[in-house]
C-alpha cells in the first residue's frame, strides 16, 4: 500500500485519543507496536520526514492497525501485553527477557537475605520485583553485612547464645565476617536469637522504607573512616551506601512488597468512557465500565470480590517474569503519577465506599 494512501486511512479513521497501533509488513508480520494518548497525532507523525530506524520501518511498512482505548493506563499494559505476544522487529522496550529478581528474607532459625528469580510459597518473605542486575547481589549483600545478618550457606549449623542445650560458648564464628564483627555469628552463639531478629526486623523495615537505619549507621562509620585517613574504606563504604540508596529507592511505590498492591483503580476515560481497572499482586487482572446505577455498583462487586478472592497459597505467592514485568509496568505508573496512585484503593475501601453512596441499594452486596 503506497504511503499517501496509508496516510488517507490514517487520516480519515484514526481518532485523535489514547491507543495502541501496529506497523505491519507485507506478509502480515507486526513491525512494531506502539501506543500514544493521540493516536492520530502520532501516527501522522511518521509520515513527517522520518530518519534513522524510523525511515526503515516506513520503507517496510505496508499497512497499520489500530485500536482506540478508554486512557493511558489501559494503552501502556495493552502495548506492554502486544510486544510480549508478538515480539515486534522495531521494537526494543518490553521485548528483551528481562530478569528480575526478589529479595528473600527466608525462614529459618537465623534468616538470610537471598536474590531470588521467583516468588514461591514458603512462607517466606518477598520483596521487589526488581531489575535483576550485578549491583542487586551486591545491594543485597551490603544490607546483611549492615544489619549483621549472616550469608552462609542454609546447612550451616545455628547455636544461639541463649539456647540452654547448646555448649558452644567459647568457639569461634565459622568465617572471617563473624570475626572482623560484620555478622552477629550466630553459629557460635554470639548473640541471642532476639538480638538476631532485633537486626533482621531493621534490614525488613529498611526493605519496606519505614527506616533508614543501616544508611545512617554507614554513615557513621564512613565519618570514623575518614577521620582515620583510611580512604580506601571511607570509599569502599561510601559505595555500599550508594548501592544500598538505590535499593531502597527501587523499591519504591508499593512499600517493596508485590503482594501488597491489591487495588481497585477508577481512572477517567476518553469522553466519559471512565473504567474501573483491578490489579491484584500488581498485575492488571481485569477491567469494566465505571458503575453509574446500584445495579452496575452490585455488579461490579461481584467482580471485585471474584477477582481479589483468595487463591490458593501457592498460586498467591507465585510470580514469574511476566507477572513482575506486569507488576513493574503498574509499580512505575504509580510512582510517575502519586496523584493516580491516591484514587486507586484497596477493595475492601473500594466496596466500602460504595456502600457509603448507595446506601440501601446495595443491600445485596
Ligand atoms: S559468622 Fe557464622 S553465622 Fe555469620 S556468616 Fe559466618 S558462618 Fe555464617
Amino acid at each position: 500500500m503506497s504511503k499517501s494512501v496509508l496516510k488517507d486511512h490514517v487520516r480519515a479513521q484514526a481518532e485523535d485519543r489514547p491507543g495502541v497501533y501496529r506497523w505491519l509488513a507485507a506478509d502480515g508480520r507486526v513491525l512494531y507496536v506502539g501506543k500514544s494518548v493521540r493516536l492520530r497525532s502520532r501516527l501522522l507523525s511518521y509520515f513527517r520526514e522520518p530518519d534513522g530506524k524510523v525511515e526503515r520501518l516506513m520503507r517496510e511498512a505496508d499497512g497499520v492497525a489500530w485500536d482506540h482505548l478508554p486512557n493511558e493506563f489501559a494503552a501502556l499494559f495493552r502495548e506492554m501485553r502486544l510486544i510480549q505476544a508478538w515480539r515486534p522487529e522495531y521494537n526494543v522496550e518490553h521485548k528483551r527477557k528481562r530478569r528480575f529478581g526478589f529479595v528473600k528474607v527466608t525462614r529459618e532459625a537465623a534468616p538470610r537475605l537471598l536474590v531470588v528469580g521467583r516468588v514461591v510459597s514458603d512462607g517466606a518473605c518477598y520483596y521487589g520485583p526488581l531489575a535483576r542486575t550485578g549491583w542487586l547481589a551486591d545491594a543485597v549483600n551490603d544490607l546483611a553485612r549492615a544489619t549483621g545478618l549472616r550469608d552462609c550457606r542454609a546447612d550451616v549449623p545455628m547455636h544461639y547464645g541463649d539456647q540452654l542445650e547448646v555448649f558452644a560458648s567459647g568457639r569461634p564464628p565459622l568465617c572471617l565476617r563473624g570475626e572482623v564483627g560484620s555478622c552477629l555469628a550466630p553459629c557460635a552463639g554470639l548473640c541471642t536469637s532476639a538480638d538476631y531478629r532485633q537486626r533482621l526486623a531493621a534490614a525488613q523495615a529498611f526493605l519496606e522504607r519505614r527506616s533508614k537505619a543501616p544508611l545512617a549507621e554507614l554513615s557513621k562509620a564512613l565519618a570514623a573512616a575518614a577521620e582515620r585517613r583510611e580512604f580506601e574504606h571511607a570509599a569502599r563504604l561510601r559505595d555500599r551506601m550508594a548501592r544500598l540508596e538505590k535499593l531502597q529507592a527501587h523499591l519504591s511505590g508499593f512499600r517493596g512488597q508485590a503482594r501488597e498492591m491489591n487495588l481497585v483503580y477508577p481512572v477517567a476515560g476518553f469522553e466519559g468512557e471512565d473504567r474501573i481497572y483491578m490489579i491484584r499482586r500488581g498485575r492488571l487482572h481485569s477491567d469494566m465500565a465505571r458503575p453509574a446505577t446500584a445495579r452496575d455498583v452490585q455488579r461490579a462487586a461481584r467482580v471485585v470480590a471474584r477477582v481479589f478472592r483468595p487463591a490458593p497459597a501457592d498460586r498467591e505467592a507465585a510470580m514469574g517474569a511476566i507477572a513482575a514485568s506486569e507488576t513493574l509496568l503498574a509499580v512505575k505508573w504509580f510512582a510517575r503519577h502519586p496523584q493516580e496512585r491516591r484514587r486507586a484503593v484497596a477493595p475492601t475501601e473500594w466496596l466500602a465506599g460504595q456502600r457509603l453512596r448507595w446506601g440501601r441499594a446495595l443491600s445485596q452486596i
